[in-house]
């Protein structure tokens, strides 16, 4: 299988006015195309930093990061990073939102608008192009914030926590949505996610970080059905509960070290 995102002992230092913090030390990780790949750890643990260096935004103090083989040293249309806040232009319409990467890539040709309308009606909003955000509940404002990101058409999605804003079932209903959108389109993702159960339903595989430095404290591959299943019907797999309270173990084993669980 082909390697897409490829960490070499990545160490990250942020260093400001109050002094230096070492954030991520030697993160080594390979992730292939089409695999779906979850983040967790505790708060403060270096997740976001990871998505960041991985991105390009943020270049590591040492260590290197290549994208299909390539070396990364500032952001590249291969990849496509989605929040947790939707970062929606309220004076845009929904259409305008969502080709905002095409329009900076000086995209405006009738083959760039299709594209993002075919977007939006994938993700049931069809009725809205012409809506501004103010009028859309979370959830469709998260999925305009996903059309946004597939409408560059990066190989790569980085997913900080998208759905960690949203109420109980409209999360539920964006992970299969997500799930099954990103599987049809074979693209690789890197979700951040504090929820144990939502990094199980979704990946094909598991990083546990711990805090302070940053680093990989598990890697743990999800098994046959649960991987192949949608999100929703995953957690009624047998072996997820299992699942559940090994990785709630690992957890619990860096309490145990004097490292923070909450937030
Ligand atoms: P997570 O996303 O897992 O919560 P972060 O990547 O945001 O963790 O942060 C990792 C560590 O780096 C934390 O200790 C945090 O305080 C620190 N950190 C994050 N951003 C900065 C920054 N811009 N300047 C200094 N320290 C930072
Ligand atoms: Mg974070």
């Amino acid at each position: 299988m082909q390697t897409v995102v490829e960490l070499q002992d990545l160490t990250h230092v942020y260093v400001n006015g109050r002094g230096a913090s070492l954030a991520l030390e030697q993160i080594s990780l390979q992730v292939t195309q089409g695999e779906f790949i979850s983040l967790i750890g505790p708060s403060g643990c270096g997740k976001t930093t990871l998505l960041s260096l991985i991105s390009g935004l943020l270049t590591p103090t040492a260590g290197t990061v290549r994208i299909a083989g390539e070396l990364i040293k500032r952001p590249t249309p291969k990849v496509g990073y989605m929040l947790q806040q939707d970062y929606l232009f309220p004076w845009r319409t929904i259409y305008e939102n969502a080709s905002i990467g095409l329009e900076l890539m000086g995209r405006k040709d009738p083959a760039a608008r299709s594209f993002v309308l075919e977007l939006l009606d994938d993700m049931g909003l069809s009725d809205y192009a012409d809506s501004y955000p103010q009028q859309l509940s979370g959830g469709m404002r998260q999925r305009v914030a996903l059309v946004r990101t597939l409408a560059t058409e990066p190989d790569i999605l980085l997913l900080d926590e998208p759905f960690s804003a949203l109420d109980y079932q409209t999360k539920l209903q964006l992970e299969d949505l997500v799930a099954v959108t990103l599987r049809s389109r074979n693209k690789t993702a890197i979700l951040v996610t504090h929820d144990i159960s939502e990094a199980i339903a979704m990946s094909d595989r598991i990083v546990v970080l711990q805090p302070r430095p940053g680093r990989i404290r598990a890697t743990v591959d999800v098994p046959e059905p649960i991987r192949s299943a949608i999100p929703l019907k995953a957690r009624e797999e047998a072996g997820f509960h299992n699942l559940f309270h090994r990785l709630w173990g690992l957890f619990e084993e860096m309490d145990g070290d004097g490292v923070s669980t909450n937030g």
